[in-house]
């Protein structure tokens, strides 16, 4: 499955009905408000824009800021992580896919 676009993967958000404050918290508070992000079905697509965007505040995609600034330093070379996330969940699903024959 792609990645969904820019518009779709927000109404799918966990957090869209809780206070978004609670996302914009700051230091290690931000540990314990990226806990809505653990089942969140869009998580993907929410870090990728953060990263791609170079968004510097609040908890994105289950990342916290410094996180994703560590992210980013130690993959300067990552032009569109939108399409890195991408082939990385195509890759997984072909995966699973061969494990399930090889199962099955
Ligand atoms: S990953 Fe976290 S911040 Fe992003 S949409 Fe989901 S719940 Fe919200």
């Amino acid at each position: 499955m792609h990645l969904e676009t820019k518009v779709d993967w927000r109404v799918r958000a966990t957090c869209r009905d809780e206070d978004p404050d609670g996302l914009f918290v700051r230091g290690a508070e931000q540990r314990k408000a990226k806990l809505v992000c653990i089942a969140c079905p869009v998580r993907t697509e929410c870090l990728a824009e953060a990263l791609d965007n170079r968004i510097e505040f609040g908890v994105w995609g289950g990342m916290t800021e410094r996180e994703r600034r560590a992210l980013l330093r130690r993959r300067p070379d990552v032009l569109s992580w939108r399409d890195l996330l991408d082939n990385a969940r195509r890759s997984h699903s072909f995966d699973d896919e061969e494990e399930d024959v090889r199962v099955g």
